[in-house]
């Protein structure tokens, strides 16, 4: 299963992935988190990416699609893989396009998660990640069983640099303006899924899982 998961920041793309993920056995391959390993590590590529992540705006295409490009081409992408975070212009589109005409291959489903901008910027700023395995939770809507502690691990968690207000309004505008007209891009092709984000989380799952089998 070829996947794309897309989306606005804080729709629910990271937390329906890692279900996602768990059900296809399929890598996850999420931007945003290669950018941030990438800090972790102080690579060259965190250098070139840390202060647009930092503000809010997109990394330039020539850094992302060649990231991906690497990516995709390895092994374990060959029976299926989870797109997360990219694309995130028209340009990185038809980058993925060529990408996959190259490898002989086509994307299955893009999954849209739809929810009203006005609760995005609180599910931003409430979110919370696992220092250790990534998992995401919410202050209020997907809290820890213990403050600050992750259930699966017992790692830390912790608040991402650019889940605060103003950064977030950032993202929020880049999307609008940059990835939004990306859903007539993949609408024309036939293959959008879009979905009611504002469900709880195993709901949302349910919908998405519904879509992929009726594609399997
Ligand atoms: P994205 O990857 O699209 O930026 P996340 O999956 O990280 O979004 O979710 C953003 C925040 O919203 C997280 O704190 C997550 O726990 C929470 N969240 C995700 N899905 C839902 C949902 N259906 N209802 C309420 N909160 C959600
Ligand atoms: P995310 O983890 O998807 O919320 O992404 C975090 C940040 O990483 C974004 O705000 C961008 O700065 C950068 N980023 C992630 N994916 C892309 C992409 N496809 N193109 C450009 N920048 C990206």
């Amino acid at each position: 299963m070829k996947l794309l998961i897309m989306g606005p920041p804080g729709a629910g793309k990271g937390t329906q992935a890692e279900k996602i993920i768990a059900d296809y056995q399929i890598p996850h391959i999420s931007t945003g988190d290669m950018f941030r390993q990438a800090f972790k590590e102080e690579t060259s590529l965190g250098k070139k990416a840390k202060d647009y992540v930092d503000q809010g705006l997109l990394v330039p295409d020539e850094v992302t699609n060649g990231i991906v490009r690497e990516r995709l081409l390895k092994d374990d992408c060959q029976n299926g893989f989870l797109l997360d975070g990219f694309p995130r212009t028209v340009a990185q589109a038809v980058t993925l396009d060529e990408i996959l005409f190259d490898l002989n291959t086509r994307i299955d489903a893009v999954i849209n998660i739809v929810v009203d901008p006005s609760i995005l910027v609180g599910r931003l700023t409430g979110r919370r990640i696992c220092k250790n395995c990534g998992a995401t939770y919410h202050l209020t809507f997907n809290p820890p069983k213990t403050l600050g502690v992750c259930n699966e691990c017992n790692g830390e968690l912790y608040q991402r640099k650019d889940d605060n207000t103003e950064t977030v309004e950032n993202r929020l505008a880049v999307y609008n303006n940059q990835t939004k007209p990306l859903l007539d891009y993949y609408s024309a092709k036939g293959n959008l899924y879009s979905i009611n984000g504002e469900q709880d989380i195993d709901e949302v799952f349910v919908e998405i899982k519904k879509i992929l089998g009726g594609i399997d």
